[in-house]
Parts: structure tokens; C-alpha cells; sequence
């Protein structure tokens, strides 16, 4: 059987009258930022202070594109009679983001918390080389790293927070006393004067 003419053309139409009132899901970036998960992979921030050049995410990386340089300092012995210790100095982190998978291994792996994702993944390069980031530009990453999750209602209380409050407190409370001038004014012969007089009469 031969098709109606126009048939085709009503059938076109058709779609398109459907398609319009339905909600676009075009992405009309760069115009509008696209919302991302927080913990979206984009980019990889190193947190320098922590990082203790153990080489494990080096190691465990399955593209092999983290580049670690350090040396060994000595550190002297903090008491007397104690032994010198030595430590790894960072001189290189790079993450070759050219070769990078955004597997997260080298994240999870960490055993110190040094490495984070951020969200951020506008940092495309005409040239191939820039995309090597070296440790500034990862530090750099670190601003753009979101805070984690808050925790549930009633969860435990992570240990760090709490390591990291009775520092601080000790530290407020070295300062308070240092910044205490000592009672009466005197030295320590004074503590005993006033005690001493109340007692006399009894
Ligand atoms: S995300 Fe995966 S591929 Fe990329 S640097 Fe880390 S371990 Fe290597
Ligand atoms: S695993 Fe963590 S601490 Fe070890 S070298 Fe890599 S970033 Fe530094």
C-alpha cells in the first residue's frame, strides 16, 4: 500500500512538537557550569604537610605517571644522650595528567591523607607537557578541594578531631599561663605570706 502524502512530513512534525515541550538536557557549557557531585574526580590536590614521601601512591599507581624526588635530612637528637633521626625531604611531586586515569588509587592508597580529589577539571592545555603539574600547582589544587560530608547525627567522633582539640587546648593553655602575670606580683615567697597570717591567730 502506498503511503498517504504527508504523511511522513505529519509524522516529523509530530516529533518535534513533542520534543519541545519536553525539558531540554543540552548542557550549554561553558555558558552555564555543569553541577557536579561534590566529590566529582576532576582534579588531584596535594596536601603538602602530610605527604612523608613513603612513595606508596608512586608505587601503586598503575599508569605510572607520579614523578617523587626527595632526599634524606638528619634530624639532631631532640634529647640528650638520644639518637638522630633522619627524614625524607620532598624535592618533586608531579602528576602526569596526560597519562592519569582518575583511577583514585593513589588517593585511597595514601596512607596519610596527603592526596584529595577536587572538583574542578578546567584545566585543559594546548600543549601536552603543561598538563604534568608539578607540586605548587597540585597544592595549589587543594584550595578547590570541597569540605567532607558532615557527619550523621550521633556518629562517633573522629579520633584526629579530637587529637586535634586537646592540642589546641594544651597550646590555649601554655599560652593563658605565659600571658598571666603571677599573683600578688611577687615571687614564689609571697604564696606563703598571706596562708601563714591566717593561720597565726588559730
Ligand atoms: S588517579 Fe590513578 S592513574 Fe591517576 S595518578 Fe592516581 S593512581 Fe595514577
Ligand atoms: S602515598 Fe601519600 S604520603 Fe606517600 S608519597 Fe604519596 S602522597 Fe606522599
Amino acid at each position: 500500500m502506498s503511503p498517504i502524502p504527508g504523511s511522513g512530513l505529519a509524522k516529523g512534525l509530530a516529533v518535534t512538537l513533542r520534543t519541545m515541550t519536553k525539558k531540554t538536557v543540552t548542557a550549554q557549557y561553558p555558558d552555564v557550569q555543569p553541577e557536579l557531585p561534590p566529590r566529582s574526580r576532576g582534579v588531584i590536590g596535594l596536601f603538602e604537610e602530610n605527604c612523608t614521601v613513603c612513595m606508596l601512591c608512586a608505587r601503586e599507581c598503575p599508569d605510572w605517571c607520579i614523578y617523587i624526588d626527595s632526599h634524606k635530612e638528619t634530624v639532631p637528637a631532640t634529647t640528650p644522650g638520644g639518637r638522630e633521626r633522619s627524614r625524607n625531604v620532598l624535592d618533586r611531586f608531579a602528576i602526569d595528567f596526560s597519562l592519569c586515569m582518575y583511577c583514585g588509587i593513589c588517593i585511597e592508597v595514601c596512607p596519610f591523607d596527603a592526596l584529595f580529589w577536587s572538583p574542578e577539571f578546567e584545566y585543559a592545555e594546548t600543549d601536552i607537557r603543561d598538563l604534568t603539574h608539578e607540586r605548587d600547582k597540585l597544592r595549589d589544587w587543594m584550595w578547590t578541594v570541597p569540605a567532607p560530608p558532615a557527619l550523621d547525627p550521633g556518629a562517633e567522633e573522629p579520633k584526629e578531631l579530637g587529637a586535634a582539640r586537646k592540642a589546641a587546648d594544651k597550646l590555649a593553655a601554655a599560652q593563658e599561663a605565659e600571658n598571666t602575670p603571677p599573683a600578688g606580683g611577687g615571687g614564689p615567697g609571697d604564696e606563703g605570706g598571706p596562708a601563714s597570717g591566717q593561720g597565726g591567730p588559730a
